[in-house]
């Protein structure tokens, strides 16, 4: 696998690459000027799972506040930088664990240089961003148009000015929100380098719409065994970024841990709130730290049954629903007390 053989880089105190777990990464949408801001953000998105944070740094007062951010939380800090230099280098004086720059929009080869000395000096990682927007005239007109193979030349044209300067401790991004070409360009990339890579569908759009293209991007890409590290890009709280990403891996066998809700898609038989009864589960298990399966069906008929490979769940009847265990009823409850009940089970699971 591509994952396997990857360079192994180090951001803050965690690894990416060479096999190593693909970490979870999240971005903030606090102004990174306003810290205790930030930092609160950055507090729920390490509760929710997410491994790695980044920010945006468009201002000296925000490549200042990082140094105050980095103190006050457990995960490495990413500084996201755009067309200015000494942004860059204001972000790794002041502790930034890694910086993401496109070094084509920098501001020529000597400040580029500049960049890399400071995070040669530092071991800081440079996380090197292509996106199809932004791709250069050349390279559209040679492919005729923006392609998966345009995306990899310009990524690996802006690696190789790195290299140029002895350093390769780079990671990797081309996005697009076209799923397919980001795929393909993953692939593509894949076959011509050994840095690990940071995936995502770039603009991926709304909760809703941002979910499937995400879960259908990273899914194409991760199951080829490529990608090293992850970010959802959503229109929402970034929060919502973190669950999924971890969804995601989870799904696809790349993470255990955490408790997956199987639920029933109603019918006929239905009886009562099963919607909002599967919701209010999914929301109560989020912080429950078990590896198993629960299951919310619908009715005592065949949820059960179709329950089976759950390790615990409830299904509803009318006016009281079932525990059950492996597809076995345990016993009755009441419909108002379900919730509760399942709780119980889940805080007592290991006694
Ligand atoms: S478990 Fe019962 S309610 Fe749910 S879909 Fe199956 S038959 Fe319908």
């Amino acid at each position: 696998m591509y994952r396997d053989k990857t360079r192994v880089i180090h951001i803050g105190n965690k690894v990416i690459g060479g096999g190593n777990p693909i970490l979870i990464q999240s971005m903030t949408n606090t102004h990174t000027e306003d810290a205790s801001a930030t930092i609160a953000q950055i507090k729920r998105l390490e509760d929710a799972g997410c491994e790695i944070i980044r920010c945006t740094v468009p201002t000296i007062e925000a490549a200042e506040a990082l140094r105050e951010i980095k103190k006050n939380i457990n995960i490495p800090l990413v500084a996201d930088i755009h067309f200015d230099y000494k942004m860059a280098i204001a972000a790794m004086e002041n502790g930034a664990d890694k910086i993401r720059i496109n070094p084509g929009n920098i501001g020529g080869r000597d400040r580029l240089s500049e960049v890399v000395r400071c995070a040669k000096e530092r071991n800081i990682p440079i996380r090197v961003g292509v996106n199809s927007g932004s791709l250069e005239k050349d390279l559209v007109e040679k492919y005729g148009g923006v392609t998966a193979e345009g995306i990899v030349e310009s990524a690996l044209d802006k690696v190789a000015m790195i290299e140029d300067m002895d350093y390769h401790e780079i990671v990797i991004s081309i996005k697009s929100s076209d799923v397919l070409m980001c795929a393909r360009a993953h692939e593509l990339i894949a076959e011509k380098t050994s840095y690990p890579l940071h995936v995502g569908i770039t603009e991926s759009g709304t909760l809703w719409s941002g979910n499937i293209k995400s879960s259908l991007g990273l899914g194409m890409i991760l199951s080829q065994g490529i990608g090293d590290t992850i970010r959802v890009s959503l229109t929402g709280d970034p929060v919502e970024e973190v669950r999924t990403a971890k969804l995601i891996l989870r799904t696809l066998g790349l993470r255990s841990g955490g408790i997956e809700v199987v639920s029933c898609p109603t019918c006929g038989r239905t009886r009562i709130d099963l919607i909002g009864l599967a919701n209010k589960v999914e929301e109560m298990v989020a912080d429950i730290p078990l590896d198993i399966k629960v299951a919310v069906m619908g009715c005592v008929v065949n949820g059960p049954g179709e329950a089976k490979e759950a390790d615990i769940g409830i299904a509803g009847g009318i006016g009281e629903g079932v525990l059950i265990r492996h597809g076995e009823v345990i016993r009755k409850i009441p419909e108002d007390e379900l919730l509760d009940a399942l709780r119980d089970e889940l805080l007592h699971w290991n006694d």
